[in-house]
């Protein structure tokens, strides 16, 4: 089973430097971008799968009317080889259709709040304990072993997005680091400040 954290070790990793100087928003702002990076749902670890359909009664409790509660419609069956997620297998959650006919991730509820976290935090887990190691990270994600920004899926976003520059107030970095603690470990942001130190002189 994954351990809760630190999911990576960071220092597996190459840094795209993209992430000291990409900008963003002072922080994600549900009430704003209405969880619009969820619509397309995730990828996420083989292993992370079994330990959601773990906590699933309570998963259900906290979802909204609309959701879907058969489990066996969570993900979408099709797994896939990848050498980013710690398990070398990765599976990606399902889409469904709101009441008003949008499409987003199953754990989307209808107020646009994950109820990964909010199940997680029903049981006193830490808030990203059932949630994604990408939805966590985004819009910072993990490519070939390269710790980037995600400048594809961002280009979609109308708030947070790669181009909003008039919504941005600091880096991606900046904004990012309680997520890059939690995902890599309390040392990380240290190796991540020395790691930018260096490559300044
Ligand atoms: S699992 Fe939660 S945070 Fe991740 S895409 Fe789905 S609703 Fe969003």
């Amino acid at each position: 089973m994954i351990p809760d954290s630190p999911r990576y070790n960071i220092e597996n990793l190459k840094i795209d430097e993209i992430i000291f100087t990409q900008g963003f928003v002072p922080s994600c702002n549900i009430k704003i971008c209405k969880g619009e990076c969820c619509n397309l749902g995730v990828y996420l670890d083989l292993e992370f799968r079994d330990k959601i359909l773990n906590y699933s009664d309570v998963i259900i409790k906290v979802m909204n009317d609309a959701q879907v509660k058969d489990v066996k419609l969570w993900f979408d069956g099709e797994i896939i080889e990848d050498t980013d997620f710690t398990s070398g297998l990765a599976i990606g959650t399902n889409l469904y259709k709101t009441p008003k006919g949008y499409e987003q991730c199953v754990f989307k509820d209808l107020n646009n709040f994950c109820s990964l976290q909010i199940a997680a935090e029903e049981i006193g887990l830490h808030k990203w304990d059932l949630k994604p190691t990408f939805c966590i990270l985004y819009p910072l994600t993990i490519d070939h072993s390269v710790l980037t920004y995600d400048d594809d899926h961002s280009s979609t976003l109308s708030y947070c997005g790669k181009t909003k520059f008039e919504n941005f107030t600091q880096t991606v970095y900046n904004a990012l680091k309680e997520e890059i603690s939690y995902v890599f470990g309390d040392n990380a942001l240290d190796y991540l400040n020395k790691y930018l130190k260096n490559k300044q002189q």
